[in-house]
């Protein structure tokens, strides 16, 4: 059974603590790379912003998150130690339990199939070299290892999330193997 949904207008809710201390002094937005160069119109000085009018009943249109890098950086310099990027990545993490995750869970989408197939996240290069030697394209952990890091993954609930995931952007996608 696919887990609980997380709530986004509950996150805004309880992220308007954070939002409420900001200055709007721009220092996260002088340092902050996406801010500075990207074409995509984020503003890391506007998303504080965007998190109090959502408590104040104003929809707040979060797709430019996506954008941030979850550096950190825009968190050394606010005077306020106001974490931003944490609320990017608990905002990301509930728009991706309503399905609006869309390009950037392609990036995320083999990793997550490999780690539950075969126990390691990033793809096994040079394919053509290990089937001329007749191994297998894709190995994996041996049998018990993978026995027990999938116990692990199904106690901490990442693979209730996966198949979350998979319900909503589709799946099963790995290298075969
Ligand atoms: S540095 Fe901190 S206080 Fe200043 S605008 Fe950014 S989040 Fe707000
Ligand atoms: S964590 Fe995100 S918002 Fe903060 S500086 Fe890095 S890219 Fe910008």
């Amino acid at each position: 059974m696919a887990g609980k949904k997380l709530n986004v207008q509950k996150e805004l809710t309880e992220l308007a603590g954070l939002a409420e201390k900001c200055l709007q002094c721009g220092l996260c937005s002088s340092i902050c790379p996406p801010t500075r160069f990207s074409e995509k119109g984020f503003n890391v000085r506007r998303l504080s912003m965007k998190i109090l009018r959502a408590k104040a009943g104003r929809p707040a249109s979060l797709g430019e998150i996506w954008s941030c890098f979850v550096c950190f950086d825009c968190l050394k310099l606010c005077p306020h130690s106001i974490n931003l990027p944490e609320a990017v990545v608990r905002l990301r993490r509930s728009l991706a339990h309503h399905g609006e995750a869309g390009e950037a869970y392609k990036g995320v989408q083999l990793c997550l199939e490999n780690m539950l197939r075969y126990g390691r996240m990033v793809s096994v290069a040079k394919t053509d070299v290990r089937k001329r030697l007749g191994l297998r394209v894709q190995p994996s952990l041996p049998e018990e290892a993978l026995k027990r890091l999938r116990l692990l993954m199904e106690k901490l609930g990442f693979t209730e999330e996966a198949e979350m995931w998979r319900s909503l952007y589709g799946g099963g996608r790995s290298e075969e193997g």
